[in-house]
């Protein structure tokens, strides 16, 4: 298949959609998250009720949980303090390798334990898939309220996403 690594596993529409039981059935033990546009709109600087619920939830189904985001978390404080249980990286440079094996160090879980979500292909589910972790790839959040050199990005997403059956 071509693009083998840029293509996720799974592609939802919102993290809501996860099944958190087919998730541990495949073994899977810990969930890396993306920020923005994943766990809420591009930027957010405080983490919305409903999202730490949700969170929350996971967590008491027995996953480990880690953020891993290529923002450099200025004025991302309130963010951190509601999951400061768990680790989050800023300035990752996702597809890098090495934000998501710092995190897959703190769960103590190797890359086929563990699941990468994010709304982008060339950052979030190309690093995951380099690194042979299993990659669910969800909708933006709110897809008009990004960059501009996002949105562009999101021409060639379309392009490869054709190849996904
Ligand atoms: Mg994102």
């Amino acid at each position: 298949m071509p693009f083998r690594l840029l293509l996720p596993d799974e592609k939802l529409a919102s993290i809501h959609d996860l099944d958190f039981e087919a998730l541990g059935m495949r073994g899977i033990e810990g969930i890396i998250f993306d920020l923005d546009n994943t766990l809420g709109v591009w930027g957010f600087t405080r983490m919305e009720e409903e999202t730490l619920h949700y969170l929350h939830d996971a967590q008491r189904q027995g996953f480990r949980l880690g953020f891993l985001s290529n923002d450099h978390g200025v004025g991302r404080e309130a963010v951190q303090q509601s999951l400061a249980d768990h680790p989050m990286i800023f300035n990752a440079q996702k597809p890098k390798r090495s934000g998501y094996r710092a995190i897959l160090e703190n769960f103590e879980l190797l890359p086929h334990q563990t699941a990468m979500v994010g709304d982008q292909l060339f950052t979030d589910i190309f690093g995951a898939k380099r690194l042979g972790m299993y990659a669910i790839m969800v909708d933006p959040v709110a897809p008009d309220v990004e960059d501009r050199s996002v949105r562009f990005r999101r021409f060639f997403e379309r392009q490869i996403l054709r190849f996904k059956k």
